[in-house]
């Protein structure tokens, strides 16, 4: 009997063991066939000079969704598009990790996405052992993971994982990359606070979520996604409306903390209504324009110009994304797109090149025509499109860093200063 007994324990333990190893391959086999990595054809070999000028940079992106997937962020993986050690083999020094929580799949009759369509971040999270009923439990989840690969980055072999949380942080950072030290700044962003004013609308109970998020860590706040949310109307929803009063004031309140805010998936309404509110820049993080895309793109999800005015006239940033539908297909629509961005800068009385960052998206869901641990085929790219070295190196990360450093906790003229500085000391 007790024999008997055993063997059943043992064959309910493998049937387990099968089940958990079947869930973990769906889930990469999801994970590689989403995540692609489709290099352009015709991308440039980074040569010694393209080398070295990559290797003389601070490197900053705003937007990747690492966090969504189980793989070990600390270990390099050969699916899905980025962890630490493939950023730091691309030499990127600052990366912002944004939680998604709910995304609708499209839907081949639909020109328009809906919250209450199949939502592709739930499966994910159910067969992934997440939190299933709950897009806050999502995003708590995510910015535990975060915090986890921090701590044990300390003792795992490979570059470490050092969170950036104010502008002093930020500063530090950049002296220890000049000092050679082997660590990549992270910052938590939230792509979509759908849960936000969701059932309570009112002033105190926004805010205190606000609050919440700030208190663990998040720093880059954007308040839709993919679909309208109880916040504003996304680019790509079904009604695309603008800021709701509750939207206003989880704005208000992350700007207050010293969030970075970012209007990335925003419809052009959410863009404007927020231009009007906020006192400081605003980023939209992972983008296209659509002014200068063809072909392959999607419009909706790429910036129009009255919303790339809205971005510049507050003195912020555009993220120019690295895949087939914000640029079009071949790597030498980056710098197209970077150089519509600096004309627009530019004829706005604007210094062109202070306005343009990196934003890859890896790990969005998206076919990548960059890796990231060949980010050295960027800086040829924009090489070859006639970038001299300073716009390189503002585009690659310095105007992130001005930006983060006027805009944290802690931030001001003088970071800026100090961190330019610091800039100028180590790097190009
Ligand atoms: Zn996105």
């Amino acid at each position: 009997m007790r024999r008997r007994n055993l063997l059943i324990a043992g064959g309910l333990i493998g049937a387990a063991a099968a089940a958990l190893g079947m869930r973990g391959a769906a889930v990469a086999a999801v994970d590689r066939s989403l995540n692609r990595f489709a290099l352009d054809r015709d991308a440039p070999q980074p040569g010694a000079a393209d080398t070295a000028l990559h290797n003389a940079l601070f490197i900053a992106d705003l937007h990747a969704d690492c966090l969504k997937w189980d793989r070990d962020l600390l270990a390099w993986s050969d699916y899905g598009h980025a962890d630490l050690p493939r950023l730091h083999a691309g030499n990127t020094a600052l990366q912002v990790f944004a939680m998604v929580t709910h995304s609708p799949v499209n839907l081949p009759w639909r020109d328009c996405l809906r919250a209450e369509d199949p939502n592709h971040a739930a499966w994910l999270a159910a067969v992934q052992g997440r939190p299933v009923r709950s897009t806050r439990g999502r995003a708590f989840y995510q910015m535990d993971l975060f915090w986890e690969a921090v701590q044990r980055s300390e003792t795992y072999v490979g570059p470490d994982l050092r969170a950036v949380l104010n502008a002093s942080e930020l500063l530090a950072l950049i002296e220890a990359r000049a000092a050679g030290e082997a660590v990549i700044g992270g910052m938590l962003g939230l792509e979509g606070g759908h849960w936000v004013g969701q059932y309570d609308p009112s002033p105190g109970v926004v805010a205190a979520e606000i609050s919440a998020l700030f208190e663990r860590g998040l720093r880059v706040f954007a308040p839709v996604h993919r679909f309208d949310n109880p916040l504003g109307g996304s680019s790509e929803g079904c009604r695309r409306y603008g800021l709701t009063p509750a939207g206003r004031t989880a704005l208000q309140a992350a700007e207050d903390y010293g969030m970075v805010i970012d209007l990335a998936h925003g419809s052009e309404e959410t863009i404007r209504d927020a231009a009007a509110l906020l006192r400081e820049p605003f980023v939209v993080s992972h983008t296209g324009v659509r002014a200068v895309c063809e072909g392959i793109c999607r419009p909706d999800r790429n910036l129009s110009d009255d919303s790339l005015r809205a971005l510049l006239d507050s003195g912020g940033i555009v993220g120019v994304g690295y895949w087939a539908h914000a640029v079009g297909e071949g790597v030498d629509n980056i710098p197209r797109v970077m150089n519509h961005v600096m004309e627009m800068a530019d004829r706005r009385g604007l210094v062109a090149n202070e306005h343009v960052a990196l934003g890859s998206d890896f790990d969005g869901s998206v076919a990548t025509q960059i890796a990231a641990n060949e980010l050295s085929v960027l800086t040829a790219t924009l090489r070859r499109a006639g970038f001299d070295d300073g716009t390189i190196a503002r585009i690659m990360g310095r105007n992130v860093c001005r930006l983060f450093a006027h805009r944290l906790p802690g931030g001001s003229a003088t970071m800026v200063e100090r961190v330019e500085r610091a800039l100028g000391n180590g790097f190009v």
